[in-house]
């Protein structure tokens, strides 16, 4: 194997692992104390210093987090 097909192949495993934890990442509101899928459309509109990461539903409920409407995490 050449010097350049493990760059690659370290690359896309970066790439995947990466990926997959952004996946399962919920997004709060520390302002409106709601929390999202990352992928929600309205947590991207958090404000950066409202932003929460959580990893877990359970965490976001602990955390006196309500789910989103919209995403319905
Ligand atoms: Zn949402």
């Amino acid at each position: 194997m050449n010097k350049r097909a493990i760059i690659f192949l370290v690359f896309a495993a970066v790439m995947l692992i990466a990926t997959s934890v952004l996946a399962s990442t919920y997004v709060g509101n520390s302002n409106t104390k709601k929390f999202h899928y990352s992928s929600c459309r309205l947590a991207k509109k958090i404000a950066p210093h409202n932003r929460v990461f959580i990893n877990s539903r359970d965490a976001a409920t602990e955390l006196g987090f309500v789910p989103c409407k919209v995403c319905r995490p």
